[in-house]
């Protein structure tokens, strides 16, 4: 543990969503600081860290007072501009590196670093003109997807093309941005492995997540994921041997299809603690969120060991439209945690919390989180 950062040392953390806030109520409680820096104010992230700066993430001499003032730096969200990771590394340890920002907030490098490591991807091609839009449609066959490389999240920026004669189109729709060309994956299921690295290369991971989505948003994980043994198996390999080539300091989730010949596929990274891994919170003995801290921190890994199975639901702004959730409602299901990260506007398709259940199967923990979900706003215990 030779130059590990301890207990009572300054956390600094780029952006300041949910994911920050997870971070920062598991710092705390660990004893550590955390300042956060976005360009918002009274966010989830700094509602309850020590310290929020509102800059945004252009303002280099804003980042650079932030990087001296903390004795390590992450990130809670990928999309920040990559030097902005590099003037704060000038500071203070950044990590994970600006390299794998760089590769991750673009969907033409991450998908190329996958496939230079040999590891399964869908078909896919890069796509900068309508021609190479063209070409691909003939090289891929239909259908496919288009995706923009950069700023798309949640399916944002996607355009499915069923028939090449789509394509002026879809190149229209994504205004023609830069963009990656790939073969629809017929999937039997969508799952995810949220893994960690240390700094001494440790790896670990905590097992396979079934994921189901809801118009392109994860709507609910459960784990263990009820694949195969060479599924889960070869899942954990493709986790840690991303982080590994990547030689990522953190947590990483790799998002993956499952054919139904049992082949895994990786279709995106994210260099960070992730929705899919919420459930850590109350069924491991060591959160996705303590693990990051663990990691950027230079501590040895805590356990991924799950203690009980788990599901995990969304609350999104649709939750609200007439009006606040009936929290009483909760009440009947002793089992679930609730989070809400102290988002103001609830809005269509924004994370505004999520729910955890946990049970004796994965099966009566999806169950149960479902219904405690649906018994938020089926008005019967407002009556009570
Ligand atoms: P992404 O933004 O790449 O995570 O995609 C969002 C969702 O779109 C995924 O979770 C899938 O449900 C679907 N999707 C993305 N790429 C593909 C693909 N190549 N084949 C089938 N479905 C896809």
């Amino acid at each position: 543990m030779t130059g590990a950062i301890l207990p009572g040392a300054t956390i600094g953390v780029l952006g300041s969503g949910q994911l920050g806030r997870m971070l920062a109520l598991a710092a705390r409680r660990m004893g550590y600081r955390v300042h956060t820096l976005s360009p918002e104010c009274d966010t989830p992230t700094g509602q309850v860290a020590d310290r929020e700066v509102t800059a945004p993430y252009g303002d280099l001499d804003a980042v650079r007072d932030f990087a001296r003032h903390a004795d390590v730096v992450t990130f809670e969200f990928e999309n920040v501009p990559a030097e902005v990771a590099a003037v704060a590394a000038d500071w203070t340890p950044v990590r994970p590196a600006g390299h794998v920002l760089h590769t991750t907030q673009n969907r033409i490098r991450e998908k190329t670093f996958l496939a230079n490591a040999g590891l399964p991807v869908a078909p896919f091609a890069p796509v900068l003109t309508l021609e190479e839009l063209r070409a691909g449609l003939v090289t891929l066959g239909c259908p496919t997807v288009l995706k923009t490389a950069e700023s798309g999240y949640d399916g944002q920026g996607q355009i499915r093309i069923a028939a090449p004669e789509m394509a002026a189109a879809a190149w229209e729709a994504i205004a023609g941005r830069p963009a990656i060309l790939e073969r629809v994956v017929d999937f039997e299921r969508e799952i995810s492995v949220v893994a960690a690295r240390g700094v001494d290369g440790a790896l670990a991971d905590y097992g396979v997540i079934d994921n189901t989505h809801r118009d392109h948003i994860l709507d609910v994980s459960c784990a263990p994921a009820g694949v195969s043994p060479g599924v889960a198996r070869e899942a954990g390999r493709l986790a840690r041997a991303v982080l590994g080539e990547l030689q990522v300091v953190g947590v990483l989730c790799i998002e993956c299809f499952v054919t139904p010949e049992g082949r895994v596929l990786v279709n995106e990274l994210a260099p960070r603690p992730h929705n899919s891994g919420h459930f850590t919170i109350e069924a491991c003995v060591t959160s996705q969120f303590e693990q990051q801290l663990r990691a950027v921190c230079g501590l040895p890994l805590g356990s991924t060991e799950q203690l009980r199975p788990a599901a995990m639901a969304n609350l999104l702004g649709d939750l609200w439209e007439h009006g606040e959730p009936d929290w009483r409602a909760l009440g009947d299901f002793p089992a679930v945690k609730l989070h809400l990260y102290g988002k103001r506007s609830p809005r269509p398709g924004r994370k505004m919390g999520h729910l955890t259940a946990l049970a004796p199967t994965v099966e009566d923990a999806s169950v149960i989180v479902r219904a405690a979900r649906a018994a938020l706003t089926s008005g019967t215990s407002r009556t009570k």
